[in-house]
């Protein structure tokens, strides 16, 4: 009888796990609190009305169907790795061979988030923030903040691209409208380059592009808590705002506080180049939810989140046969974005090599918007996957 793999959430890690181990011969379970996988990098387009909520989503029951995985849809509620347990929040308990935690990040909470609204947290956001778009549209003007948080305790848990790409996504769409000189549009953030880590290129593309645009900028000022009027900073001033989109920094899922999991300073569960949860022989951690190591520019990414379910795949087939595990995550971390401007987008990649970013004026924003089509339809096996 084949092996049980155990797959803990429904995100690009956990579904590349469930392929990749079924692929492989072995009986896989994935379990998961959403019925859908949210593919985050083409959500950035629901707010400016390019693209609907379902075009976002793959529905998890159909795709396990095509690939022979068994769906829970439930909520995790605790790991007793050491049992060799997972229970459910509906108190059913699962046992497993091996399993891969593949539940992504927690947010580092700030004061007063809940007047904030954003493109990083619950789906369903995605959709409030449509519609106070539309609002602002409708009265005709508005002032709307764009920011995004730090973890220093884990940098690589930080995520600023999306806020860019809502940004300039949001300057060419009223510009569209006719209305970009009624509103003031301001991207904040606490570090005093953000952006840096793509590279010193990028970061001079990106500020040139808030230029152009007439984006304001509130760089290098740490937040002390939002409000209804807006972000308050702890040099005392303030950014007055209609709306604020903001993106926490990444932490720990609150899901380990149950658990017995070795976490790094930042509640990020602690593996080594194999993506093995340290101390636990047949226990896996990959994607968002797992502490990084390698370079300082290291960031939580979809596409590593996939390599990373490969690499823990690879050495599941190998302790299964009895051999030890070979194959690593960390030389191959690298950072690969096409970050968009809505009528446009960059080319963005860094590696321990080089840091490259290329303009793509145009036929990025298509490109980016196929590279969406074309994973839906690979991952539901109705086009050849390229990778
Ligand atoms: C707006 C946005 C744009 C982005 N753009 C890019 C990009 O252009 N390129 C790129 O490479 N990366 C991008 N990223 C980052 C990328 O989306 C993440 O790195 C990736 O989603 C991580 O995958 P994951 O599976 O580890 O985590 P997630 O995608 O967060 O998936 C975790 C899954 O676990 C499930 N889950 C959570 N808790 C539980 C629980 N208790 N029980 C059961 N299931 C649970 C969730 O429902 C979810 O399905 C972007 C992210 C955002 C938010």
């Amino acid at each position: 009888m084949a092996d049980k793999v155990l797959v803990l959430g429904g995100g690009f890690a956990g579904l590349e796990s469930a392929i990749a181990a079924r692929k492989a011969g072995f009986d896989v379970t994935m379990v998961s609190d959403r019925d859908y996988l949210y593919i985050y990098p083409i959500s950035i387009w629901i707010p400016t009305r390019e693209i609907g909520f379902g075009d976002v989503c793959l529905p998890l029951a159909e795709t396990a169907g095509i690939h022979g995985f068994r769906l829970i849809a439930a909520p995790v509620a605790a790991v007793d790795a050491a049992a060799g347990k997972v229970r459910l929040g509906d108190g059913r308990t699962l046992g497993y061979d091996y399993l891969i935690i593949a539940v992504g990040a927690g947010k580092v909470p700030v004061p007063g988030m809940e007047h904030t609204l954003s493109i990083c947290g619950p789906p369903a956001a995605s959709l409030e923030i449509r519609d106070r778009i539309d609002s602002l549209i409708a009265r005709g003007r508005g002032r709307i903040a764009v920011g995004f948080g730090g973890n220093p305790k884990d940098p690589s848990a930080v995520r600023g691209g999306p806020a860019f790409e809502f940004i300039f996504n949001l300057h060419n769409l009223l510009r569209k409208k006719g209305l970009r000189d009624n509103f003031e549009l301001t991207l904040f953030a606490p570090m005093p380059k953000p952006g840096i880590r793509l590279g010193e290129d990028a970061y001079e593309m990106l500020v040139s592009w808030l230029g152009r645009m007439g984006i304001e900028r509130r760089f290098g000022l740490k937040i002390k808590e939002f409000d209804k009027g807006g972000v308050v900073f702890e040099d005392g001033s303030r950014l007055e705002s209609d709306l604020t989109m903001f993106i926490a920094a990444g932490r720990g899922h609150d899901l380990f506080m149950e658990s017995d999991l070795p976490g790094n300073e930042a509640g990020f569960i602690r593996i080594d180049d194999h993506c093995r949860v340290e101390g636990c022989g047949n226990v896996f951690a990959v994607g968002d939810c797992a502490a990084l190591e390698g370079p300082d520019w290291r960031a939580k990414q979809g596409h590593l989140a996939e390599v990373m379910a490969r690499v823990a795949v690879e050495n599941i087939r190998a302790l299964a046969a009895g051999r030890a595990p070979v194959a690593g995550y960390r030389d191959k971390v690298s950072i690969l974005c096409v970050m968009d401007f809505g009528n446009g987008a960059a080319l963005v990649h860094r590696d321990e090599n080089r840091a490259v970013v290329r303009p793509m004026p145009v036929v990025g924003h298509w490109l980016k918007k196929a590279w969406g089509a074309y994973w839906k339809l690979s991952r539901r096996k109705l086009c050849p996957r390229l990778l």
